[in-house]
């Protein structure tokens, strides 16, 4: 058994542990994609750390009692395990919201800004986040990439002199073995020295483990390289994932965060600001906060517009920019992303927010009312 193997919870693994209960069985093997659905055993530990901390919070204030110490609603938890309230599909929902098959290249290069290219390099995940945009992709429907793969993405790069950075992505291109993920990230280097490598994964958040000295002594080989990776609340924050963070920055690989905006997890002021505290003190920058994405089943997530806005407003007056996220949201049917303020939006009408892109484009975000 490898270490993945060893350290990722599948679904099977985590229904032998008896970690769902009989209702979640039932709906979860009827509705879901089970090869979309896996944890690790060090988030599994996480998850039960927050519950506990939850539950002495709760003692201390007992009008929050019945609603904080609920399993169901553990805000690690339900970023993992799927909920009968994805089986809610809203009209304006998409597969694919930000219409990576109308930038699709090849099945693994997505192309919708001048300077910048996507590479899928897996549909594997160390844990499947619910909330995910990109929920069409598992590990079955895209391996690893093979070596004419990566040659079909130097040959683009070499034949687009303008693409500057290149985002690895998926799927969490940190699953892929080191030798694959270096043999990726060379052939990258060797088409220009100038090329940003940027890695976007949620193992620096689930699997700290798997950051060692090996991994970081071949990524830092390739820099300029920055780690692109998704703590969304304050008690994703542990010592293990500190350490990690460590090893990477002490290697001059510098690392960003990128908040989802996820109602019942995060969408309070006070928990995003501790959030923000926590990764600036273990150096990792917030650097975006995104609101939602209009993914098939994910309105649970999602909050109005106007709340992230809010949120930010109160806490642009309480922290400093280097402890600042920036709010952004990516606009349905391909319109990219934009940075969001109450400035963004041009007009709220018949259940939608109209808002421009840096093209002068219009683009329509519902409108919901959420609680
Ligand atoms: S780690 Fe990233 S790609 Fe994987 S499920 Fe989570 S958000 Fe999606």
């Amino acid at each position: 058994m490898t270490f993945l193997e060893h350290e990722i919870l599948t679904y099977q693994k985590l229904k032998e542990l008896s970690f769902f209960t009989k209702e979640e069985i039932s709906y979860i093997e009827s509705n879901f994609n089970l090869e979309r659905i896996a944890t690790t055993t060090f988030y599994l530990q996480l998850a039960a750390n927050s519950a506990k901390s939850r539950k002495s919070i709760s003692t201390n204030t007992p009008k929050e009692n019945s609603s904080k110490s609920s399993s169901a609603e553990n805000p690690l938890r339900r970023q993992f395990v799927p909920s009968v309230q994805e089986l809610k599909i809203l009209d304006y929902e998409k597969t694919d919201p930000l219409c990576d098959k109308k930038f699709s290249i090849s099945d693994r290069i997505i192309h919708r800004y001048r300077d910048r290219v996507l590479f899928i390099a897996t549909g594997q995940c160390a844990l499947y986040c619910r909330h995910c945009f990109r929920r069409y992709l598992d590990k079955t429907q895209v391996k690893a990439p093979t070596k004419a793969e990566i040659k079909t993405l130097t040959d683009y790069l070499k034949a687009n002199k303008n693409i500057r950075e290149v985002l690895i992505s998926g799927g969490d291109p940190l699953v892929l073995d080191n030798s694959l993920l270096e043999y990726l990230c060379k052939s990258i280097r060797e088409v220009s020295k100038n090329i940003v490598i940027r890695i976007g994964t949620r193992v620096p958040v689930v699997l700290p483990s798997r950051i060692d000295s090996a991994l970081v002594n071949n990524l830092q080989k390739y820099r300029p390289l920055y780690i692109f990776t998704q703590f969304n609340h304050s008690d994703e924050v542990a010592e293990q994932n500190s350490e990690a963070i460590d090893l990477l920055v002490k290697s001059g690989i510098p690392v960003f965060n990128q908040t989802v905006l996820l109602r019942g997890i995060n969408n309070l002021k006070d928990q995003l600001k501790e959030l923000f505290y926590k990764l600036v003190s273990i150096s990792v920058k917030p650097y975006y906060f995104f609101q939602g994405d209009i993914a098939a089943g994910t309105s649970h997530f999602r909050t109005n517009l106007m709340q992230g806005i809010e949120i930010m407003e109160e806490l642009k007056t309480e922290m400093s920019s280097l402890s600042l996220p920036l709010l952004a949201v990516d606009l349905p049917d391909g319109g990219g992303k934009i940075m969001l303020d109450r400035n963004s939006i041009v007009k709220r009408e018949n259940g939608f927010y109209y808002l421009k892109n840096s093209e002068g484009k219009v683009f329509k975000y519902p409108d919901e009312n959420q609680e």
